[in-house]
């Protein structure tokens, strides 16, 4: 069977297909220490499965509005403004099947075949698949340890041609961990007003920040870039909620028009049920989230100390997300080899950097409890000494 060119050169998400591996291999009865999929490894807090339960019981069980629940883009708005200092109304707000699914919709609303999209390396896997996927071209800038991760915005400017629409932010940033200042992101949006492109700031992370760091949306940084602003955010990360499937693009009102006509073809509402959890979660008690933060803090800590430990491996602190992406260049193997030598040897589950842009990288998800990490070092530890 010939399958259409566009989903022909698309490569399948290793995030995901290495998570479902190793949870298969735990229910198989092997011990895997899995660091793999950015999954936080608490329950949903209860009020936010109370508010879903009773959403069931009331009968929200049918079809809803494609963009969501009135009350869900109110919420949604209401918290835009709160948290973020985004003057956004439930009009500007679409209710998605997940983060992911906001981009999506996004990239196919947005990007025309030929279109550049700039996204800085490492990023996350699926950026540059959702742009193909769209017809758009992918433009990689490359980053490193030198410049802490981040785009300047003097190579941003460098990266912007004729054909560029829209460049891909992610702070705090999926795998790297890095936060940009509010400085950082001022000039970042002087470029995006001067060179007239649109952002998409990808926000997923915003509550997940360590040691007193600032976490800014570019989008409040001034009435020209809050117009070429568009944002990305979900529940999954902030409120343990991966499963449930719910995000939300914000952006001017034609754009979400646009994205809403598109769902209402495609997926319809995000169900609806879980849209009533997701009102609970923005309009309950908030302390559930500070509660993982700190205990992500803390495993943060641990995890770092004994990484730092093992020679031959190097890795930055990251200021939010809960990864570190793990230089490994010293062990000569490249990330693919790495991750699966490490999980057949030690059944240690780690994503490779190979598909965000490093394949001198490792991701390590420290979204997982202190005695996996404990042991998972210790393997990891064992399996890098036998490398070097
Ligand atoms: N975004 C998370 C990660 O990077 C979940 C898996 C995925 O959707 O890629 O691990």
């Amino acid at each position: 069977m010939e399958l259409a060119q566009r989903i022909t050169g698309i490569k399948p998400s290793v995030t995901l297909a290495i998570a479902a591996m190793a949870k298969a291999m735990q229910q198989d009865g092997k011990d895997i220490c899995s660091f793999s999929a950015g999954e936080p490894d608490f329950d949903t807090p209860e009020h936010i499965k109370d508010a879903a339960k009773q959403a069931l019981d009331r009968g929200k069980t049918k079809y809803g509005a494609a963009a969501g629940e009135p009350q869900l883009r109110e919420a949604i708005a209401h918290k835009l403004q709160r948290d973020n200092n985004l003057n956004y109304g439930a009009a500007n707000i679409l209710v998605t099947n997940g983060g992911k699914h906001s981009l999506y919709n996004l990239m196919v609303t947005l990007i025309d075949p030929g279109d550049e999209v700039i996204i800085p390396a490492p990023f996350w896997l699926s950026y540059p698949e959702m742009v193909k996927l769209a017809g758009g071209i992918p433009i990689i800038v490359d980053t490193d340890s030198s410049t802490d991760y981040k785009i300047s915005p003097e190579a941003l400017n460098a990266a912007i041609t004729p054909k560029t629409k829209l460049f891909i932010l992610n702070s705090p940033s999926n795998p790297s961990g890095v936060v940009y200042t509010r400085a950082e992101l001022q000039a970042l949006a002087k470029v995006i007003v001067d060179r007239d492109i649109l952002v998409v700031s990808d926000e997923i992370y915003e509550k997940i920040i360590y040691d007193g760091v600032e976490q800014v949306s570019i989008g409040a940084l001034g009435e020209d870039i809050f117009q070429r602003t568009i944002i990305s955010n979900g529940f999954a990360k902030a409120y343990s909620m991966t499963g449930w499937r719910v995000g939300y693009l914000a952006a001017p009102v034609a754009l979400i028009q646009a994205a809403s006509a598109l769902q209402g073809h495609s997926t319809s509402n995000v169900c609806t049920f879980a849209q009533y959890g997701a009102i609970a979660a923005l309009e309950g008690s908030q302390d559930c989230m500070e509660t993982m933060r700190r205990a992500f803090a803390q495993r943060r800590q641990v995890i770092l100390e004994r990484l730092q430990a093992i020679p031959g491996l190097t890795c930055a602190k990251p200021d939010g997300a809960f990864y570190l992406f793990i230089n490994i260049g010293n062990t000569n193997i490249k990330s693919l080899d790495f991750c699966q030598q490490l999980l057949e040897q030690q059944q240690v589950a780690t994503i490779p950097g190979q598909p965000f842009g490093a394949d001198d990288h490792i991701r390590i998800s420290y979204a997982t409890d202190l005695i996996t990490i404990e042991k998972g070092m210790d393997r990891l530890a064992k399996f890098v000494r036998s490398q070097i």
